[in-house]
């Protein structure tokens, strides 16, 4: 045991009066452990202790790059083995006393290693060395009217400039050298009037006006703006295309007046270069965005500009709820109940929890969007946490397309598709407009069978199936990364006639072209995997003409396609009909949110859903009274089986080369935790419905407490034991509280 009673000891002579002696300072490592480390904190650094500040310290044979937490007075530390600090990195804290309070909160609640906590809660830039050098603030920026079409579709150079500067705002020269692009790419934006120089003080171009609000969105309007200064949740609640946004952007603009910031998320997919340069429109100059799209250096300068007050709105993915606003003013999480603000492995944080938190700490609102609410947020506002707004009305081109089932039992499919669909998807291209199928599988079929001995092709890795990707001859498993090419002829038999069954978006892509005679459009990650690939299909279909788009969940989210009037669901029973609950209302959102993508209000599409259960309650109360019926009806049945949100869970996961070991390790943790009673459950060690994967096995262990508090002091429980346990070779575990998929 080492005190620091030391700590005054004189150590000059009389030239000084005291010189300070060396300290203890407790840090965050980032490690699997969920401890604190202490260190020595020489006299020799010749700086104070600052909680946030980044140092460099020795850890095993490294030497890694940690938070200080603060000072500590003493250690169980052995002095003998206590090592010092090396290097201070910062000159000013990195990670500010309110983010790091966050961080405290965060790894507290996940039950998460502080150390790894604050370490993803730096951007990348910080995580390694020392902070890239100060911005140079000559820059330069879009103009105003700025058009990419100007632009020749093969200037790559200069079209990938463009887009950066639209992602970003305005770039200094030295971003612009270190992002690759030289001085005659700049030139020749200049020379098409496409780009001019930012002058950081002269007055930002005029602000685009948006419309008069409707009644209800100034309603809703007038409610935020009267809790401001105070903590308020509000419950969005609108159809695509009803104005949400637009209700954002006068929020937004309140609150800038007010002199304050303001935190915009969005899903991952949802950030296009059309939102964000709405954005960039109503706010000219005011908007940095935070998301993985951008490099290292560029999110590092957006994160420099938020930090320092220079960018009044941040506007980005998950992480960028970590971003430091020191005049934290206004909160908004658009669609609120995507999947994407789930961080699903490591450090399995919701990003839009964490930014009801951001906005309980700061005392602003924070406003949740969506068409289709999660289930915790209708449940939220059912107990008067959140204030509803509802946006009933049309603003724009909103319309809510009704659902009609198609019963597919017993009829021929041709590739999936019955023949009720496929006339109807003939008659609209007849009548001039677009049709969208929506599957979400990408590839020709998840299955390739011999169809003389029955052998199928499976992944080695994985209790999974090789989904066939016909053009590329490849056989791709779709929970790994196993390729292999399709074998010439079966391996069991030698003969090579295959069956595929069921079908994917690539097969329909290549039906579609033969059956009928319109372009067909395959909107998947095969078909987007391009830099500007999304952008041109998206260009192409916004013509207008007729045409039939495919594709996955890509095309379901962000962005709108007005001519489209007929969408086909191809194969959801899965997903509405799965034994996990919140399968159930993913698919439930995901159907509404491609329904959502179609139609305007001059043409109200229709949307055919294929179904093998037409009878389905679920499906009916969908279909004839829409989203919220079926989710108030959800919710009752959820609250019979005390599921969440009327209890809390967490999920105990583990991975290891035998399923044995795994199940093993849960078992131990079982036996640690109190035995099920009432208002408490344990389930499992349970294997996962899909055992192994990439060679590992997996199982879990599920939680479930009435009481918060009951569920946080099991797990803390039980990662004290894990932790004890899991110095066992190739195991690997993990908490997830409040999980979004329960294996
Ligand atoms: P959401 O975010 O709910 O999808 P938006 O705010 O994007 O809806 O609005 C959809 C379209 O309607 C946009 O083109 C927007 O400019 C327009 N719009 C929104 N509010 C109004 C309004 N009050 N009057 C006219 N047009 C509006
Ligand atoms: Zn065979
Ligand atoms: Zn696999």
């Amino acid at each position: 045991m080492l005190s620091t009673h030391c700590r005054f000891l004189y150590t000059g002579g009389f030239a000084q009066a005291y010189a300070m002696a060396d300290t203890l300072a407790s840090i965050a490592i980032p490690c699997p452990l969920r401890r604190r480390f202490d260190y020595l904190w020489p006299a020799s650094l010749q700086r104070d202790i600052q909680p946030g500040t980044r140092v460099k310290v020795p850890f095993g044979r490294r030497d890694v790059i940690a938070v200080v937490l603060g000072p500590t007075d003493n250690t169980d530390v052995d002095a003998s083995k206590l090592k010092a600090v090396i290097e201070v990195l910062d000159e000013q804290a990195s990670l500010s006393t309110a983010l790091l309070d966050l961080g405290k909160w965060a790894a507290h609640y996940y039950h998460h290693p502080i150390g790894d906590c604050l370490h993803q809660m730096l951007p990348l830039a910080l995580r390694r060395s020392a902070p890239p050098t100060a911005e140079n603030t000559a820059a330069w920026q879009l103009r105003a009217n700025a058009d990419i079409a100007n632009l020749s579709p093969r200037a790559h150079q200069q079209r990938a400039l463009f887009n950066a500067l639209l992602e970003n705002g305005p770039l200094t020269r030295a971003d612009i050298t270190a992002l690759g692009f030289s001085a005659s790419i700049v030139r020749a934006l200049q020379q098409h009037a496409l780009i001019e120089e930012a002058e950081p003080s002269s007055t930002p171009a005029p602000a685009e006006q948006g419309p008069t609000l409707n009644s209800e969105q100034a309603d809703a309007l007038q409610q935020i703006i009267d809790s401001d200064g105070q903590f308020a949740r509000f419950l969005l609640d609108g159809i695509t295309g009803s104005g949400k946004t637009e209700v954002y952007l006068r929020a937004i603009a309140h609150a800038l007046a007010n002199g304050k910031q303001a935190l915009v998320l969005v899903p991952e997919i949802g950030l296009t270069p059309q939102t964000l340069r709405r954005f960039e429109q109503r706010f000219p100059g005011r908007v940095r965005s935070l998301h993985s799209g951008l490099s290292e250096r560029q999110r590092w300068h957006n994160w420099q500009a938020a930090r320092e007050g220079r960018a009044d709105i941040i506007l980005g993915t998950r992480s960028a709820v970590f971003a430091d606003l020191p005049r934290l003013g206004l909160v908004i999480v658009d669609e609120e109940h995507d999947s994407s603000y789930k961080q699903q492995d490591g450090w399995r944080y919701s990003a839009r929890d964490i930014a009801v938190k951001r906005a309980a700490d700061s005392q602003c609102p924070v406003i949740l969007g969506s068409a289709t609410p999660s289930f915790d947020s209708l449940h939220n506002a059912d107990l008067g946490r959140y204030r509803v707004l509802r946006l009933r009305q049309r603003a724009g081109n909103a319309c809510e397309a009704p659902i009609r089932l198609l019963d597919i039992r017993q009829q021929a499919l041709q590739h999936g598709l019955s023949d009720a669909l496929l006339s109807a998807v003939a008659n609209n291209l007849r009548a001039g407009n677009q049709s969208l199928l929506f599957l979400n599988r990408r590839g020709f079929a998840p299955t390739l069978q011999c169809h003389c001995c029955g052998w199928i092709a499976d992944c080695h890795a994985c209790d999974a199936r090789m989904t066939v990707h016909y053009k590329r001859r490849q056989l791709r498993c779709h929970h790994c990364e196993a390729v292999r090419a399709m074998p010439a002829s079966c391996p069991d038999c030698g003969n090579s006639q295959w069956i595929y069954d069921g079908p994917g978006t690539e097969r329909l892509e290549m039906f579609l072209n033969q059956h009928f005679d319109a372009p067909v459009l395959r909107i998947d990650r095969d078909t987007t995997a391009g830099r500007d690939s999304m952008a041109e299909l998206v260009k192409e279909v916004n013509k207008g003409e007729p045409c039939i788009l495919v594709g996955t969940q890509m095309l379901a989210k962000g962005h709108h396609f007005p001519a489209v009037t007929l969408v086909g669901i191809v194969d959801m029973d899965a997903g509405l009909f799965s034994a996990d609950y919140r399968a159930t209302e993913n698919s439930a959102q995901l159907l509404l949110q491609v329904a959502g993508r179609a139609g305007r209000a001059d043409r109200p599409g229709e949307v055919l859903l294929q179904t093998h259960c037409p009878a389905h309650p679920a499906l009916q109360s969908l279909s004839q009274h829409g989203y919220r019926d079926f989710a108030a009806a959800q919710l009752a049945e959820r609250r019979l089986l005390d599921l969440p949100p009327y209890t809390f869970s967490a999920v105990i996961r583990c991975d290891a080369p035998q399923l044995h070991d795994a199940e093993q390790f849960l078992q131990q943790l079982r036996n640690s935790l109190q035995p099920p009673a009432p208002g408490w459950q344990l389930l499992g060690p349970l294997p996962a419905p899909m055992a192994r994967r990439a060679g590992r096995f997996r199982a879990s262990l599920i939680l479930q407490a009435s009481e918060r508090r009951t569920l946080h002091q099991q797990l803390a429980v039980a990662c004290n034991v894990a932790e004890s346990l899991s110095k066992r070779g190739q195991l690997r575990w993990s908490v997830d509280v409040d999980p979004i998929e329960m294996f």
